[in-house]
């Protein structure tokens, strides 16, 4: 979003108008909330707002709806859509945790199974296997652009046993943690 456009909305956002309802919404760095253009609640300072075109946008992003102005309301999003992206939130923030679908089902307040197949519905897969896909795509960054060891990266995505983890890794890419490495390295 270009200087001007920002500036024109987010002047909406101060003076509360309704210009910009259902096509932009206020995403706040400082509280991870987001809101409707027009919410009531005390206006952002401009360097803390980031402006989505959806809201699913900003909920990928991880932020959580306000519950003053409730953006999610009146159609914003489909329900179970919101709720898939609410679960990959909480997945980006806590993937390095031993999460459960218990876990997961509490934070969004349904039930496990409810959650597993709203989930399934929405994505195609299970929320079992986007931690795992969130893990691997975390371990394999680290894996290229740092130094770390293996154990440590194993560790930061979950899997306190280093054996474990490589073994994990294997499973899921068919080589090692090694060899990946090896091969982003260009065999340095
Ligand atoms: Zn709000």
């Amino acid at each position: 979003m270009d200087q001007q456009l920002f500036e024109r909305v987010y002047e909406g956002v101060v003076n509360r108008e309704t210009t910009y309802e259902g096509i932009y919404y206020t995403a706040v760095k400082t509280t991870k909330i987001v809101c409707r253009p027009t919410c009531r609640a005390r206006t952002p300072h401009a360097t803390n707002v980031t402006f989505y075109p959806s809201l699913e946008e900003a909920l990928h992003a991880g932020f959580r709806p306000c519950k003053r102005c409730k953006p999610e309301e009146n159609g914003a999003l489909r329900p179970d859509a919101a709720l898939a992206a609410q679960v990959d939130a909480i997945i980006e923030e806590q993937y390095a945790t031993k999460l459960t679908l218990a876990m997961l089902a509490a934070s969004v307040a349904i039930s496990p199974y409810h959650l597993q197949r709203i989930y399934k519905e929405v994505t195609g897969y299970s929320p079992a296997e986007k931690t795992e896909r969130v893990r691997l795509a975390h371990a394999q960054r680290r894996l290229a652009e740092t130094n770390d060891g293996i154990a440590d990266i194993g560790a930061t995505v979950g899997y306190g046993s280093p054996s474990y983890f490589t073994s994990w890794f294997y499973r899921r890419t068919g080589i090692s943690p090694t060899e990946y490495r090896n091969g982003h390295r260009g065999g340095n």
